[in-house]
């Protein structure tokens, strides 16, 4: 079948009309799985397969099982039967709300379930997912901060300690890189299992090119840092900045997170925090895409992160997501140690 050339949507009102035409979806989620264009079985990599024009599938002729297969196999929307016009639709809502969408909005915007919504909404998280390697360097701030209940009054004892089995409240470390003539500034942010130094430090070494500069506050569980790094420190007692040394760019994305959260989702659960991390990191690091661009990203990341609804609920083991990363260690450690469901 024939689709009719027209302009890629520049609007969430262009995207629901664009993607309607079921062709039109389809030929753009091919684009973005097979980008040369030639269409390859997810099950053994051969190019000869033929389509079933009238299912909108494929069918490997290689000797196997599942020779079938849609444009949603081995990606986050596996298994989903949900159409790919609303799919689209919610890729471009999430991608593009500023303070995040509910599963109950997303549910009322596209006419499906609230179930569903809230499975896609989490499915989405895992395509806005960063799984770049590439070391932060130049200027970056470090920082920490509690999310849940009553983060505002929540501080870490002398010695990092969270409160053990305080349900909903959750370390998070964050670390920014400031802008450069390059690139604007953009941001990590991962769940911790406490402040400690050796948490803290560990993901900072990780994170950040050694010899770069690092400012931090006066918490204990930065010193030493600077034996590998230019470590500045802005003494909260004090002020809240000294000429470029502060962590201000960090302390308006908490600020802003947790607006987010709390505007939008009646609670976060901690088992899926992490998640939402990922998408507010996600909306501030692409904040100078436009929304087209910003759809486009989020969509590309459905690779390679197929997720069964089950998993994600936590209720069976088995099926494991494809890649252990960070995240999915977050997540692991959060079950063990805090018997989130
Ligand atoms: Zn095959």
């Amino acid at each position: 079948m024939k689709t009719k050339k027209v302009a890629f949507p520049e609007t969430l009102h262009d995207a629901i009309k664009y993607f309607a035409d079921e062709d039109r979806a389809l030929d753009f989620m091919k684009l973005i799985r097979w980008p040369d264009g030639v269409v390859k079985c997810p099950r053994c990599g051969s190019e000869d397969v033929s389509f079933l024009a009238t299912r909108r599938i494929w069918k490997c002729k290689s000797a196997h099982e599942k020779q079938q297969f849609s444009v949603k196999v081995r990606t986050v929307l596996e298994d989903s039967p949900i159409g790919l016009d609303k799919w689209l639709s919610a890729f471009w809502l999430i991608a593009n709300a500023k303070n995040g969408i509910s599963s109950y909005e997303l549910h009322r915007s596209i006419g499906v379930t609230q179930k569903s919504a809230w499975f896609m909404l989490h499915r989405i998280r895992l395509a806005m997912q960063n799984e770049s390697v590439e070391q932060f360097s130049g200027r970056v701030e470090a920082d920490e901060t509690f999310i849940g209940g009553k983060a505002r009054n929540m501080h870490a004892d002398k010695k990092g300690n969270v409160k053990a089995g305080v349900v909903g409240k959750v370390a998070v470390m964050g670390l920014l890189e400031r802008n450069s003539p390059e690139r604007h500034s953009r941001v990590k942010v991962r769940v911790v299992r406490n402040v400690r130094r050796s948490q803290l430090q560990k993901e900072i070494k990780k994170e950040v090119t050694q010899g770069s500069e690092i400012y931090t506050d006066a918490l204990r569980s930065y010193s030493g840092l600077e034996r590998e790094y230019v470590h500045k420190v802005i003494d909260h007692a004090e002020c809240y900045a000294k000429g470029h040394v502060h962590t201000n760019g960090l302390e308006n994305f908490w600020s802003l997170l947790k607006r987010g959260i709390k505007g939008t989702y009646v609670s976060v659960e901690p088992f899926h925090l992490f998640r939402y991390l990922d998408e507010q990191s996600f909306r501030f690091n692409e904040r100078k895409d436009n929304d087209a661009g910003r759809f486009v990203k989020v969509v590309g990341g459905i690779l390679g992160k197929g997720l069964r609804y089950t998993k994600l609920i936590g209720k069976t083991e088995g099926d494991s997501l494809p890649k252990k990363t960070a995240s999915w260690w977050t997540e692991t450690w959060l079950l063990n140690h805090l018997g989130f469901e």
